[in-house]
């Protein structure tokens, strides 16, 4: 059974000769900070109503995370290697195709489910979080949403079972502006050929399945647009894998297409509606990243708080002095309604109500408390929390990635305004 206790220990075990000298001046704080007594899931906040099901995904995925994943946490982010374990057991875990159809080897779950995973995982390990978050809320749901019947029949069981998949779209010169994107795919035959390249892809590293956007008819612009499923051995090639602040055990990867031939029958949805997928998967995708941001700003105060209780100061727990407790006090604000917003966006989504606002707002506000909640904690934890003895300061780092992938938070606000100015103009 998983403690933050044996978690602790576990890194300290890890401790290489140059920590072990340091030992005598870091050890009262270390013994403090070894003495944790709670797990995570002793704090989990009760404040949105899930259903049964989504309940026992929770606990399930809760438990895995703690079991399978948080002993190699330091390793992989130390090698900035994602272990093929993790991957293996997520997908026999049944995570991999959360809402994918029971029929096509799925869970069949619902969209909140989805996002209980990926907010319990980011607990853990925002990396691992991110690896299932793409795969399910890009990946899996183009294919369910776009994919002709005989498509999803190909692809969908593989991506619960086995392979790994990945959403293709930004490039060096097209971030926030997506579909300036250069890659071009020409029709030759029963087949188009894909040449160009593709940046900062989540998860290629590791995946089978590549789902990118390439331009058929750039004379027509943005509407030339159109989302091809490639396999790997169609011959994508990764030119770079980038070195990273944080998140650094999820591959991200520069990735050459060169003369790739792919059947015309892998075009994913119509050719030139590229350009709509992308646009209403990442509108969704969004409040994955809600999410993962989430499980980062619980995860730290998770870590951090226990510490409180243990570690005293001027003979009392540092907990018990009045600046600390409206500190914590004012972050566990923060993160129950991040919490809120989150699953308010999620429901809407699942409910069939309009909620790309709602999305960009969770993602936004989710991001800025991950900074928030981390930073606190590196803090209350004193120097402990700026060592690598405790998993603070790898939250503070995976928390920067929020403002950033799938729409800056510039980009958020930018949506957020275009609704409101149209709803009060109208
Ligand atoms: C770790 C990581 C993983 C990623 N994974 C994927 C992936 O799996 N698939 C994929 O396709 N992409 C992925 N991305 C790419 C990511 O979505 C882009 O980095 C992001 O959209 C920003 O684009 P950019 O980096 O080109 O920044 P830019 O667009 O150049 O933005 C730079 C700055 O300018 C601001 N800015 C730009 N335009 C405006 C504007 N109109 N108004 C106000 N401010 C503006 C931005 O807010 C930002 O602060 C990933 C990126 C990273 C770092």
């Amino acid at each position: 059974m998983f403690t933050m206790r044996s978690a602790i220990s576990c890194a300290a075990r890890r401790g290489s000769s140059m920590r072990a000298s340091r030992a005598p001046l870091l050890q009262p704080m270390l013994q403090a900070a070894r003495s944790f007594s709670a797990t995570p899931a002793a704090h989990a906040p009760t404040s949105v109503s899930l259903s049964e099901d989504e309940q026992m995904m929770k606990d399930a995925v809760s438990r895995f995370a703690r079991e399978t994943v948080q002993p190699l946490v330091s390793k992989m982010d130390e090698e900035e290697l994602m272990d093929p374990s993790v991957i293996r057991g997520l997908f026999d875990a049944g995570l991999m195709g959360v809402e994918t159809p029971a029929e096509l080897g799925g869970a069949e779950a619902s969209f909140t489910s989805a996002i209980v995973v990926i907010e319990e995982l980011a607990k853990i390990d925002p990396s691992v979080s991110v690896l299932c978050d793409v795969h399910n809320t890009l990946v899996n749901t183009v294919f369910r949403t776009y994919g002709s019947k005989e498509i999803q029949e190909k692809y969908l069981p593989q991506l619960a079972e086995s392979k790994l998949g990945c959403f293709c779209l930004s490039e060096a010169a097209s971030g926030s502006d997506a579909f300036a994107l250069q890659t071009r795919a020409t029709r030759d035959g029963d087949h188009y050929v894909i040449n160009g390249s593709k940046m900062w892809i989540t998860n290629s590293a590791e995946a089978d399945v590549f789902l990118v956007f390439a331009n058929v008819d750039p004379s027509k612009g943005y509407k030339g647009i159109t989302c091809f499923v490639v396999e790997r051995e169609m011959g994508v090639a990764i030119a770079k894998k980038e070195k990273k602040l944080g998140i650094r055990a999820s591959s991200t990867c520069q990735l050459a297409f060169d003369d790739v031939r792919v059947p015309a029958a892998n075009v994913l949805g119509e050719v030139g509606k590229g350009y709509k997928i992308a646009i209403e998967i990442l509108n969704e995708g969004r409040i994955g990243i809600a999410a993962q941001m989430l499980g980062i700003a619980q995860g730290a105060f998770d870590v951090a708080l226990p510490y409180l209780f243990q570690r005293k100061q001027f003979g009392q727990f540092i907990g018990d002095f009045q600046a600390m407790q409206h500190q914590y006090a004012q972050i566990a604000v923060d993160i129950e309604a991040a919490r809120l917003l989150t699953y308010n966006a999620a429901r809407l989504k699942e409910e069939g109500k309009p909620f790309i606002k709602e999305a960009a707002m969770a993602k936004l506000y989710a991001s800025q408390v991950a900074e928030r909640a981390s930073s606190k904690a590196v803090e209350w934890m004193g120097g402990v929390g700026f060592t690598r003895e405790v998993p603070a300061e790898k939250f503070y780092r995976d928390c920067k990635i929020g403002a950033i992938y799938e729409g800056t938070s510039n980009i958020q606000l930018q949506t957020i305004a275009k609704i409101l100015s149209k709803d009060y103009r109208e």
